[in-house]
């Protein structure tokens, strides 16, 4: 087996690859010669230079693995790969370590003002009395988001002697009660934390999760952290709490543009500020390195790798025969992670009708597992890595075959429990995807544009108000239907909207008389 190391990595994982390959490393080769040289190697290790495009894929006829020897595969065509078979894996966790001490660094940095006492000590100044600090120990870390760095964090502040907040919809009481953080929710988080510190990835329920509103709770002798993406924090917000003494100060490793050029933030004495360098150190790299030449190994051994990132290779019928539900999969995975209030503890998922008989209906589970997690983590969930993700995350999937699809030729039935309440979903493919059941109401629901959903006691002139409500925030309804199980009883709405509903609009409706919930869903 012959293995190109395309970009520098470090020495170990060369070492751990020389014991099962023959390693040649071409840290500077250009984009002609790796598309003219590829064609001798079995697998590749890049970093961020090389790019693995279609070209060069297409050009390596014994090539079984693409390994990026860190997180963000951008320089890799994965969809290339996928359709030739050739497995990408990363290595996600390597730089867990390394920003949970970077983060530390910063709160060090701001709770005891060094980067401006050294600045002053270099200016000639003894300012003794100007850089009087705040102690860690017994103050109240939050933490917004605990995977992998967020974890780390929770170790290395412990050791501080800080209590410590949690807030993170989408953990497990398991895995909190393994790491001992009391979890919270957001703004009790913000309201009691000394310290702040973001470990969410970007996505659009983070997109400003923390602006003025958010400020205007937390304490005045506040710090907040970020070292995970610019723009969960909004800058411009952020200048005001800092400039006004909202919060007392900030440190940041990441920006809503990088670099920060013309940023207000950077004429602020009470803000740290370093270069997107949170997860820069040789140990990280050391281990990226050595974690993906230990998946190479494996492959090589025949054995599974652990971070594979696309898609399995399925054989030509079971492909012909899933491809019409990836649709529904997709949509109802969608569906059910907004309407999931809390973190996902248990998901049953039921193949009905012809689909009971297709051998590997598994793809489809993992396809809905996919969409459940991927907009909730930062490492790319898909079909392979969906259900270790899942499992890791303490989320109990089953997946049962059954035959009757109430008169639908093939039905998918999800079960899923959160936090401890129950959401039931049905879909089929009929022409297109279809919701035909939410709990125990039959609906007939197209999966396209934004839909809300409302629970509420059945009395005359509900649904009127509901609807003005909607109205009153120039939402327009398209369609309703409405189910009810007796009069009088509890009922559910599903109403086609012509616009995004915000949580505010959400909030509106649950407010109303008799009103039990509302949840927006934008599929
Ligand atoms: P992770 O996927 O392991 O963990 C993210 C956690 O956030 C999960 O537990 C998830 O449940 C939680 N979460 C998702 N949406 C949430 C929400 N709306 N509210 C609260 N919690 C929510 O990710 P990770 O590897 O720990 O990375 C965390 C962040 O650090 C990411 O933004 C990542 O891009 C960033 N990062 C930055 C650097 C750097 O150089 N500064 C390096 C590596 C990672």
């Amino acid at each position: 087996m012959k293995v190109l190391i395309a970009d520098q990595i470090n020495q170990k994982g060369i070492e751990e690859l020389e014991e099962v390959a023959e390693v040649v490393a071409r840290t500077d080769i250009t984009p002609e010669e790796l598309v003219k040289d590829i064609k001798d190697f079995d697998a590749i290790v890049v970093r961020s230079r090389t790019k693995v495009t279609r070209e060069v894929i297409e050009a390596a006829p014994l090539l079984k693995i693409i390994a990026r020897a860190g997180v963000g595969v951008d320089n890799v065509d994965v969809e290339a790969a996928t359709e030739r078979g050739v497995m990408v894996v990363n290595a996600p966790e390597s730089t867990s370590v390394t920003v949970a001490e970077h983060t530390m660094g910063l709160v060090l940095a701001m709770s005891r003002k060094i980067a401006l006492a050294d600045k002053s000590v270099k200016e000639g100044k003894w300012e003794k009395s100007r850089f009087m600090g705040m102690e860690l120990n017994g103050k109240t870390l939050g933490i917004v988001g605990m995977g992998r760095i967020g974890s780390q964090v929770v170790i290395r502040a412990k050791a501080f002697g800080m209590d410590i907040m949690v807030y993170d919809p989408y953990i497990t009481p398991e895995a909190a009660a393994d790491l001992g953080v009391e979890v919270v929710d957001l703004e009790t988080l913000l309201k009691n934390a000394d310290v702040i510190t973001i470990h969410v990835p970007l996505t659009p329920e983070t997109k400003y999760l923390i602006s003025m509103p958010q400020f205007k709770l937390m304490k005045e002798n506040a710090i907040i952290v970020n070292c995970a993406r610019g723009g969960i924090i909004k800058e411009s917000d952020l200048y005001e709490a800092l400039s006004s003494g909202e919060i007392a100060g900030a440190a940041l490793d990441v920006y809503e543009t990088e670099p920060p050029k013309e940023n207000p933030l950077l004429e602020l004495d009470n803000i740290v500020l370093t270069p997107h360098i949170a997860a820069s150190t040789s140990e990280a790299q050391r281990d990226a390195a050595i974690i993906v030449a230990r998946e190479i190994k494996k492959v090589f051994q025949g054995d599974s790798p652990k971070n594979v990132i696309n898609m399995p290779v399925m054989d030509p019928e079971t492909f012909r025969l899933i491809k019409p539900f990836f649709g529904l999969a997709e949509k109802l995975g969608k569906f059910l992670i907004q309407t999931a209030k809390g973190n996902i503890t248990e998901l049953d998922i039921t193949y009905c009708g012809e689909l009971a008989e297709v051998q590997k209906n598994d793809i489809l589970t993992r396809m809905i597992l996919q969409e459940i997690l991927n907009p909730i983590l930062t490492e790319p969930i898909n079909m392979v890595n969906a259900p270790g993700v899942a499992k890791n995350r303490g989320i109990m999937v089953t997946e049962a075959k059954r035959c009757d699809s109430r008169g639908y030729k093939d039905l998918i039935n999800i079960k899923m429990k959160a936090d401890g309440n129950e959401v039931i979903v049905e879909g089929v493919f009929d022409k297109e995807p279809k919701i035909v059941k939410i709990n125990s109401y039959q609906v007939d629901v197209e999966t396209e544009g934004t839909m809300v959903i409302v629970r509420y006691k059945d009395i005359p002139g509900i649904i009127g108000s509901i609807g003005t409500k909607l109205g009153e925030h120039e939402i327009n309804i398209a369609k309703m239907q409405v189910g009810r199980q007796t009069p009088g009883g509890e009922a559910v709405m599903v109403l086609k909207v012509d616009q995004k509903v915000s949580k505010d609009v959400e909030d509106a409706v649950k407010s109303l008389d008799n009103v039990h919930d509302a949840v927006a869903v934008n599929l």
